[in-house]
């Protein structure tokens, strides 16, 4: 008999850790929604005649207990271990990345190697006569790189990514950048032959047949427990009775108004969603909702009739003639994704919903891209078998200075309904990876359970707010 029903809202791969670990519970009737037609979100893969695609570089790495033997156990042969590779474009030329002091000041004009050394050391000194904390990003990193690194390259990959760097929080430096400043990296390279793996990861697991295979698992399995998938399904109601969430209203597949009652509510979907779906709740919640903004991001494949092209796995591109942050190549994770003598090149970039580029025809957009990956000489265009994009919304949380406070007002609503969990990149507003997202899943499972102690909220403050990302 069940006794207690269990929705979830999303599922990417913190909805899927979640219904994954609790539909091993028989007592629980767990409930997964999602609007998309397959499961995964931007951690799915999805199949283009013989090659598998990805959302973008996908890496699997954690510094969190517990979550790697859990990985191994879900995917047991599929799981792959790789060596990472990556790499930064500038002045015309690929550097390794992160970029050593060495190659910096051998390899760089010389004068920006100076001027990078020179803006650190006179760094170095205001460090020392001021304590002022850093409030923005720009400032974070200045003091932490000085502004010649800063304006090189920092600067220029957060515009690109986040938004201007001097309106955003420097949270988003804390979470981003793990290095804790230059002259840590230089007592890196000069001391130490081994990589420090909580600033850079040396190895990644990765699934034979794509990212993707790590969410379609989580799925088979929750579904062999007996998890009920609503794929197709768009929430559109959360509906609250006597101080709980009572019932969540949703539009299926097949275009039909249904309802669901539940015990507890897994929201991993975007959280800014909330102020429209409880639209009587308060007239504030969803002007607060409104504050609490998001980048999209588009991923732009040419599926290539080539060897494979990019000397690395993946390669950073902060220049300002390229419009896109990043080049990646599915066959460097796993030959087995694309078919013998072809290569997939993914193009990622983040905009803003008003950017005119996030409404450009896929053909428009192609050729943009195809102008600016001339001069690198990758491929020809009678090489190009496909080329096509996706584009996903409110997927990059813009942590502008002031974020926080409209963020916990949302957050509160937690506190008032204690059936209620946000998690997740988006249900949290966590700009965090996959693993970490896993872990949210995993945690709020246990917590549905019982099998953890003190309060839900807590967990954020301990736990999920001090999540780092790790290139
Ligand atoms: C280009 C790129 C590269 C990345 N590289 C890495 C990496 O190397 N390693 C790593 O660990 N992480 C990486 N990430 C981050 C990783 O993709 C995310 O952390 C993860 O996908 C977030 O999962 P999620 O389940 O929280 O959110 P999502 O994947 O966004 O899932 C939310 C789900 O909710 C659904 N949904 C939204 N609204 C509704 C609604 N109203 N009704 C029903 N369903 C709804 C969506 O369709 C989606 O499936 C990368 C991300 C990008 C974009």
């Amino acid at each position: 008999m069940k006794q207690k029903r269990v929705v979830v809202l999303g599922a990417g791969v913190t909805g899927l850790a979640a219904a994954y670990r609790l539909s091993k519970c028989p007592e629980l009737d767990v409930h997964v929604i999602e609007k998309r037609g397959a499961v995964g979100g931007l951690c799915g893969s999805f199949k283009d005649g013989d090659f598998v695609l990805d959302y973008g570089p996908h890496k699997f790495y954690t510094l969190l207990d517990g979550i790697v033997d859990e990985l191994k156990e879900l995917m047991g042969d599929e799981l792959m271990e790789r060596d990472k590779a990556q790499s930064i474009y500038m002045h015309g030329r690929y550097y390794t990345y992160p970029l050593k002091m060495t190659e910096m000041l051998t390899r760089f004009p010389l004068s920006e190697s100076l001027k990078i050394l020179f803006s650190y050391g006179t760094q170095l000194l205001k460090n020392f006569v001021s304590n002022k904390d850093a409030v923005t990003y720009e400032e974070f990193i200045k003091e932490r790189f000085g502004s010649g690194l800063y304006q090189s390259i920092f600067a220029p990959m957060a515009e690109k990514i986040y938004g201007d760097p001097s309106q955003l929080d420097r949270k988003l430096a804390e979470v981003r950048i793990s290095s804790p400043g230059l002259l840590s990296v230089v007592k890196q390279l000069l001391f130490r032959s081994k990589i420090d793996k909580s600033i850079q990861a040396p190895k990644f697991h990765y699934p034979q047949m794509g990212y993707g295979r790590i969410p379609e698992k989580m799925k088979e399995v929750a579904e062999s427990n007996g998890a009920c998938f609503h794929l197709g399904a768009e929430v559109t109601r959360v509906e609250v009775e006597n101080g709980k969430i009572a019932a969540v209203r949703f539009t299926s597949s097949a275009g039909e108004q249904q309802r669901l009652v539940c015990d507890e509510l897994v929201y991993t979907i975007p959280i800014a969603q909330i102020g429209k779906l409880m639209p009587d709740y308060s007239p504030r919640l969803d002007s607060v909702c409104e504050k609490v903004r998001s980048r999209n991001v588009i991923i732009y494949y040419f599926l290539l009739k080539s060897d494979p092209i990019l000397p690395s796995m993946w390669v950073f591109f902060p220049e300002q003639e390229f419009r896109f942050g990043r080049l990646s190549e599915m066959t460097k994770f796993s030959p087995s994704t694309t078919p013998e003598g072809h290569t997939a090149l993914m193009v990622d970039f983040t905009c803003d919903p008003e950017d005119p580029v996030w409404k450009m025809s896929d053909q428009t957009l192609g050729d943009m891209l195809l102008s600016q990956l001339e001069p690198l000489n990758l491929f020809k265009a009678d090489q190009v078998v496909k080329r096509f994009s996706k584009r996903f919304q409110s997927f990059y949380p813009v942590y502008n200075v002031g974020f926080q406070r409209h963020l916990n007002e949302i957050r509160e609503l937690e506190d008032r309904f204690k059936n209620l969990y946000f998690i997740g990149r988006t249900g949290d507003f966590n700009y965090n990876n996959a693993d970490q997202c896993m872990d949210m899943g995993f945690q709020a499972a246990d917590h549905i359970l019982g099998r953890r102690d003190g309060e839900w909220t807590g967990l954020r403050t301990e736990r999920f707010d001090r999540y780092k990302i790790v290139d």
